[in-house]
């Protein structure tokens, strides 16, 4: 298995740091913003954006869990799963929600948390935050903000990982 780095650390931090002002910029300092992070490295990368949006406004942005599983189209329909969801604000209805996730591929996902956070009220705008952006997409979905735009192939992964600082590898299976 090859696995070879394509972001460090460092060059996540800048990446996120851009991506922050970017929502900041386009959501008038982030009034009234929900930031939600897609389970389970959505919310690591929700969680370093929210901490990049709390320093530069001096306030905090909490970060609320969605699980998307029960919501997928790709699941088999026997499979009952647990819903480990958790939302952090009182409403998201009428308030501009902030979905975040570490990988953007065929876009089922993005489509599935469409579904999961519907459940909470009707936002006043749904906004997609991703690190990576590794193509092939397979619904008519795409990111707002986006880290990194990496050409892969199909049967490449992109690796995250949270300990290293959120560092980006691409292996080949
Ligand atoms: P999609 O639903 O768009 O096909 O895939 C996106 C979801 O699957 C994301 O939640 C992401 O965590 C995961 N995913 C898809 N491809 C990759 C990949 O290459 N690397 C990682 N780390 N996650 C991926
Ligand atoms: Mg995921």
């Amino acid at each position: 298995m090859n696995r070879v780095r394509i972001l460090t650390s460092d060059q996540v931090a800048r990446i996120l740091d851009r991506m922050a002002f970017e929502v900041l910029e386009r959501n008038r300092g982030g009034e009234g913003l929900v930031v939600l992070g897609i389970l389970q490295k959505g919310v690591a990368v929700a969680e370093a954006l929210s901490a990049r949006l709390a320093q530069i406004e001096h306030r905090s942005f909490p970060v609320s869990a969605l699980d998307v599983r029960p919501y997928r189209d790709d699941r088999s329909l026997e499979a009952a799963v647990a819903d480990h969801s958790s939302l952090q604000v009182d409403t998201i209805t009428d308030r501009p929600v902030l979905l975040v996730d570490d990988v953007l591929f065929t876009g089922r996902t993005v489509r599935a948390a469409l579904d999961a956070l519907l459940r909470w009220g009707r936002p006043r705008s749904v906004q997609l935050a991703v690190l990576i952006d590794r193509g092939h997409r397979e619904f008519p979905i795409r990111a707002d903000y986006v880290g990194r735009v990496v050409p892969t192939k199909y049967q490449e992964r992109i690796v995250v990982v949270p300990d290293e600082g959120l560092a980006v590898y691409v292996e080949e299976v």
